[in-house]
């Protein structure tokens, strides 16, 4: 199963304006009840999911998709996944697909990820796992007792493709008033324990499920990334040694993760309390397009769908030059006198990656404020067993079962 991971659209830039990503909302069904959740009103409305063929006429009709980010729901729920992704690889010069996941169904992910590094060999998967902090945090926001599952499953991802290039793993943290204690701590045992090559944390979206749990503000976003930077530092390592190549080329894929994780983050942060330009257009309906589980389409994650692939025939080259689209641009507006800023990081990437100049001052101003963060701080430390068995017990984690699992030997 050795590889070398395919270049990733994620560090190609061009200014070319094309239909580049689309975000597929797999299915409108889950089995886990997060109290985070900004999609459950949706989801609710258990609207029937589109069918097989008809988001395979869309894969092939998109001609041009180099990324797929996958949503849900949960998106293991929908059986013909594989399916739909092996149709948009062999109509579209796909290079990465995210698949983020609660982590419950192991087996069926495993399989997956076996079967798509055969059809789709050229392929880059990154598995997102959600992971909100320790166990009793975790389960208490994900709504279902599934922390050590989740763990399970991420490890068997890991042990299963550790040689191979194509498939990274990522943990994804979602920040509320449930964790926010643990976050630093919880931060701190992924990074010794868990092998990943990148762990995001982010502020609840939108409406969500329970009231009142959203606490993070500008100040906190702020603490909490500063309190990062040196593992970023790691994860740049980690990431950039498991694509493989020379030392050249290993070096700038870490700087331009650290680099690019820090720009993100501080256009995020100026757009928490309210809209700012974010020195560049955002392209969505351009390069993006959302596609929810029940056909209705948008131009990103947070403005409200304008109509439904049904309509269209499925047909994603029609949807794009669809009046209701071009009306939908122009609302967005460009340039400084644009009606429209968010901080939703997928459209920051997706802008910067239009915008090769920016990308790049971008990369050099985070990289270097990410060096001046992390001096002095001692990863190796950070790992150190005995810390690490310290927090376990703090949080009253389970040693018997990490042990099983083999987080902790
Ligand atoms: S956040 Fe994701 S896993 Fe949780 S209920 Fe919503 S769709 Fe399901
Ligand atoms: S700025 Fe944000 S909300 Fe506005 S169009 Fe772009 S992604 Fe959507």
């Amino acid at each position: 199963m050795g590889s070398k991971r395919s270049e990733s659209s994620f560090y190609q830039s061009s200014g070319e304006k094309k239909l580049d990503s689309v975000f597929l909302f797999a299915t409108g069904k889950c089995n886990a009840r997060c109290a985070h959740c900004f999609y459950a009103v949706d989801m609710d409305k258990l609207r029937p999911d589109l069918d097989t063929e008809d988001w395979k006429k869309i894969a092939r009709t998109s001609k041009t998709v180099q990324k797929l980010w996958i949503s849900g729901g949960e998106p293991t729920l929908r059986e013909d996944l594989p399916e739909i992704i092996e149709e948009f690889y062999n109509n579209n010069p796909l290079k990465d697909i995210n698949l983020p996941s609660n982590g419950i169904l192991g087996d069926r992910i495993i399989e997956w990820f076996s079967r798509l590094r055969t059809s789709c060999p050229k392929l880059n998967i990154t598995f997102g796992l959600s992971l909100d902090g320790f166990a009793i945090s975790h389960d208490r926001q994900r709504g279902v007792p599934i922390f050590y599952k989740a763990v399970e499953t991420l490890k068997r991802v890991e042990d299963t493709f550790k040689d191979d290039a194509h498939i990274q793993t990522n943990l994804a943290t979602c920040v509320t008033k449930i964790n926010l204690d643990e976050i630093p701590d919880f931060y701190q045992w992924a990074w010794g324990r868990l092998g990943v090559t990148s762990h995001v944390c982010d502020g609840a979206r939108g409406e969500t499920r329970e009231g009142g749990i959203k606490c993070v503000t500008e100040e906190i976003a702020q603490e909490l990334q500063d309190r990062f930077a040196p593992y970023y530092i790691g994860y740049g390592r980690r990431m950039a040694a498991r694509m493989g190549g020379g030392f050249v080329k290993r070096y700038i894929q870490k700087t331009a993760y650290i680099g690019l994780i820090r720009s993100l983050f501080a256009i995020s942060r100026s757009n928490m309390t309210r809209p700012t330009p974010w020195g560049m257009n955002c392209p969505a309906g351009e390069t993006t397009l959302v596609i929810d589980y029940d056909g209705r389409f948008r131009v990103c994650e947070i403005r409200d769908p304008i109509g439904s692939v049904k309509d269209y025939g499925c047909d994603t080259q029609e949807i794009m030059r669809s009046d209701v689209m071009k009306k939908e641009i122009e609302m967005i507006g460009h340039g400084y006198t644009a009606n429209c800023w968010c901080q939703h990081g997928c459209w920051i990437t997706s802008a910067l990656l239009s915008n090769p100049k920016m990308m790049f001052r971008k990369i050099q101003s985070g990289y270097r404020e990410v060096k001046r963060l992390a001096k002095g701080m001692d990863l190796k430390k950070c790992a150190d067993r005995e810390v690490l068995e310290a927090i376990e017990k703090k949080y009253n984690l389970d040693s018997a079962k990490l042990k099983a699992i083999g987080v902790i030997t």
